[in-house]
């Protein structure tokens, strides 16, 4: 095993249990190393601080699997690692029992690059850094046995992985996949398509975040910006809203939102509109038509993947809450979300505020909300916080 040699003053965030190693940290690496082999990673003076997985493609040189030197990385620490993963779940009220289900959010349960989701039998499994790639047969194994699952599908084909040096990949990598595929979620079910999906196939991180607009949508008349498959939407009506105007880019994601209406027999579906629109626009369109609203959700996907492309995300997000905050009855709600690392809720909420402002109404922030707790955030590493949710009264 190669041993990668930290430069002086470089071991601290490490010791800090962050699970990164950037290009300018690296010293050199003694021995030879391929793409996503384990590396002994040493502090300038020889100290051993980790194990982690090379990789040579990335600005993010090595993950660390362990921060215990000792530990040796191989099938059985997979087997473990993954176990442990599954089983913090099981042990949550709010995840025992889910349907769907994310059983590993990479770095936060210590396996960098790794995400699993499960939708009922099936789980859907995601690689994005040079290790998880290696390690993939070891994954497959570990999952099929924490989880019983019949199948495993793998989506490994996220823009990212171009920057680990790796092709895309997707396809079965154990049993065959059951379609079409279901899950309950919050009392209301919903179609879900790994192989065609957004993502692995569905948005679990806002699972309590759509519960809470069940709560809030009783009597309201609500309009759900970039629906998707219509997950906010159904929700709304299973919690009583008067009428559910749903809009989304994309044909087939609401094909999916019409299919999921009719799965849901007790759901009333004269009371929902879909609107096959361009959200920036079908704002204005709506302020135009004079339609107003008591409930308005914005979700947007990732405006700005990294801090570089916040500036314009900024103004994206400007934008929509702003006509959003427009089209409010007095007592109204604005549900708004961005999904961007490169955004902060400081500046999330600065933006919100400013689109209040020249929106011309009073708000007030009623919760703040983030990714459900089977997305968790790393204490060392808190930058994996993506998604921020504001709720906002008006008047
Ligand atoms: N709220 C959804 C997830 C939203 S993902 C859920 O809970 O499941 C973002 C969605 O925005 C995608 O479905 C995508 O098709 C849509 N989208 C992206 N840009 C858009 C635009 N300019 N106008 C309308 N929809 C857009």
């Amino acid at each position: 095993m190669a041993d990668l040699i930290l430069k002086p003053g470089k071991a601290r965030s490490l010791q800090r249990r962050h699970p990164w190693i950037f290009a300018g940290s690296v010293d050199r690496l003694e021995g030879r190393a391929r793409p996503g082999d384990t590396v002994l990673v040493k502090d300038a003076t020889g100290q051993p601080l980790a194990r982690a997985a090379w990789s040579p493609a990335s600005q993010i040189r090595a993950r660390v699997w362990s921060f215990d030197p000792a530990v040796v990385i191989d099938h059985a620490w997979f087997k473990r690692t993954v176990a442990a993963s599954v089983a913090r779940r099981a042990g949550h009220p709010h995840l025992a029992g889910q349907e769907g289900l994310r059983l590993i959010h990479g770095e936060a349960d210590g396996l960098p690059g790794v995400i699993a989701d499960r939708y009922g039998p099936v789980v859907v499994l995601q690689l994005t850094s040079a290790g998880a790639d290696k390690w993939r047969e070891a994954l497959v194994a570990a999952l099929v046995q924490a989880t019983g699952c019949q199948a495993v599908y793998e989506r490994s084909d996220s823009e990212v992985r171009k920057l680990e040096g790796l092709e895309p990949v997707a396809g079965c990598v154990h049993g065959e996949l059951p379609l079409p595929l279901t899950i309950l979620e919050n009392g209301v079910r919903l179609e879900v398509d790994p192989v065609a999906g957004h993502k692995t196939g569905f948005y679990l991180d806002q699972r309590d975040n759509r519960r809470l607009t069940g709560e809030l949508a009783a009597g309201r008349a609500v309009l759900n910006c970039f629906c998707y498959t219509g997950g906010f939407s159904l929700q709304a009506l299973a919690g009583g809203a008067a009428s559910v105007v749903s809009i989304d880019s994309s044909g087939p994601a609401l094909a999916t939102a019409a299919r999921n209406l009719a799965l849901n027999p007790q759901l009333d579906p004269t009371r929902a509109e879909w609107r096959e629109e361009d959200v920036f626009q079908a704002l204005r369109a709506l302020k135009a038509e004079g339609r107003r609203f008591d409930l308005v959700i914005l979700d947007p996907p990732k405006f700005a993947p990294s801090a570089a492309h916040a500036e314009r995300a900024a103004r994206a997000y400007k934008d929509i809450n702003l006509h959003g905050f427009r089209l409010l009855n007095p007592g109204g709600i604005l549900m708004t979300y961005s999904c961007s690392g490169g955004v902060g809720l400081e500046l999330f909420q600065q933006i919100v505020a400013g689109a209040a402002c020249d929106a011309g109404v009073e708000g007030r922030v009623l919760h703040r909300l983030s990714a459900a707790p089977d997305h968790p955030i790393g204490l060392g590493a808190p930058e994996g916080e993506y998604l921020k949710g504001l709720v906002c009264q008006v008047g």
